[in-house]
């Protein structure tokens, strides 16, 4: 038992915990939960916890079923929804094979071992996420089938008695008390959409964070009696929820994203790590983008970017090299765009951070910045500038991914291939409905 094991397990006990929950993820980002009664947490730490990896989207094949949970106490959390006396608490979990190593089908792995490699190059890499999403007064529809949002204020707005407010204050607080920091909340563009942006951590850290933050705010809203969803595009007239991550590497306490005098103060590290997410952001859009529902955000505006094109301070660009004070060089970060709300953290991040360093390691000459509003611009302007359009459905996305080597090896064969093998039944299943959108547009003219 190390010193961080001995931790939790004093304080389990000082806190009368009553229920220690293991926490893992499948390969589409759904979280999974096993409750463990405090007497098993030591056995859990030495042996790992055994279970059926099968019964788990993506984690193993029906032969090699049996899988174990290797909770990690760095994570150890109350959680404070459940209540203070005889609390729940919770660890983030490693999966291991029976004979003790990391399984190469966990998303936290894939992560960790892409870490590995940005440490190898001498790199931290830092991320934090803008998280938006709707809040529903229930998961119920109105008569016309559409979800009905608990108001209709827009960017910014000061809902006056809005349940919003009350919910946004009730949600930090609750991500605070388990160690998530909180940078900025607002009222978003839609109605009854909300944003929440948490304070950059390290990348691991914010793939966990966000798997945490998808509970609190789902647990908020049920107790005041609203529903949340992270789902992309909930209405086909009003924006989607993207989760735009700014990444920054740095070299010990240096930021290698910032160098003073270049074009926006961007080192040649940062422009390789932009031309890198460009080159192979199409291979990467199944994973950033991973619901059928994703690319009615992608296509259908409300400001998400559909266009290969980075900018400074231009939010129709895929990468934007947002503006920060001189001398705050520290900060010099990167935001991608494009990615969504309902993505697993960790595959995410894994595939960006992978494509960003290829373009580090590759030395990729990064293209003119855009100047331009790319939504504005016409098709053949668009191809002209080498605006290539990102992948405009699931199934595109698929297709472009089967053929990537870079996420191939970001993902390791096995997530690659269940993560591709999920993909396609949902494209299968989408394909073969009949929606409302064509019986109103056919029935009464064919
Ligand atoms: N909701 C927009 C999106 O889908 C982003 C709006 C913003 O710039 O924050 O990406
Ligand atoms: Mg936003
Ligand atoms: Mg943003």
């Amino acid at each position: 038992v190390d010193r961080q094991q001995e931790f939790v397990l004093r304080t389990i006990e000082e806190r009368d915990v009553r229920f220690v929950r293991l926490w893992f993820t499948d390969v589409v980002g759904s979280l999974k939960s096993v409750a463990l009664a405090p007497a098993e947490v030591e056995g859990a730490f030495e042996e790992g916890l055994g279970f059926d990896g099968s019964s788990i989207e993506g984690l193993s094949r029906i032969y090699e079923s049996d899988m174990l949970l290797q909770p990690d106490p760095s994570t150890f959390q109350i959680l404070p929804w459940r209540g203070q006396v005889e609390p729940t608490s919770r660890m983030f979990c490693d999966i291991l094979t029976p004979d003790g190593t990391p399984s190469p089908a966990d998303s936290r792995q894939v992560l960790k071992r892409q870490l590995a490699q940005a440490a190898d190059m001498g790199f931290t890499c830092y991320t934090h996420p803008e998280v938006e999403f709707y809040l529903l007064e229930s998961d119920e529809l109105d008569a016309a089938g559409n979800p009905i949002p608990v108001d209709h204020g827009g960017y910014f707005d000061h809902v006056t008695g809005g349940v919003a407010q009350d919910f946004r204050r009730k949600a930090v607080t609750m991500l605070e008390a388990v160690g998530i920091s909180v940078e900025f909340s607002h009222h978003e563009n839609g109605p009854g959409q909300n944003e929440i942006d948490l304070r950059y951590a390290d990348a691991l850290q914010t793939a966990d964070n966000i798997m945490t933050f998808r509970t609190v705010v789902k647990e908020v809203a049920l107790q005041q009696g609203i529903y949340a969803t992270f789902m992309p595009k909930p209405f086909s007239e009003h924006a989607g929820s993207g989760m735009h991550t700014h990444f920054s590497l740095f070299e010990g306490d240096t930021n290698a994203f910032f160098e003073a005098g270049n074009e926006y103060q961007l080192s040649q590290t940062a422009r390789q790590f932009i031309a890198g997410i460009l080159h192979h952001a199409p291979e990467f859009t199944a994973i950033t983008n991973q619901f059928v529902n994703s690319y009615k955000r992608l296509w259908g505006g409300g400001e998400a970017p559909s266009h290969l094109a980075w900018g400074h301070n231009n939010r129709s660009a895929l990468v934007r090299v947002p503006l920060y004070k001189p001398n705050k060089g520290q900060s010099a970060r990167i935001e991608y765009r494009g990615i969504d709300s309902a993505a697993n953290p960790y595959l995410a991040y894994s595939v960006l951070l992978g494509a960003g360093l290829k373009g580090i390691q590759e030395g990729y000459e990064l293209p003119e910045a855009a100047e331009d509003d790319v939504w504005s611009l016409s098709n053949a302007e668009r191809r002209a500038l080498g605006h290539n359009p990102l992948p405009g459905s699931l199934h595109d996305a698929i297709r472009v991914m089967e053929d990537s080597e870079l996420v191939a090896e970001v993902l390791g064969e096995q997530v690659f291939d269940s993560f591709l093998r999920n993909k396609r039944d949902e494209w299968s299943a989408y394909r073969q409905n009949v929606s409302p959108f064509e019986i109103n547009r056919y029935l009464g003219i064919l």
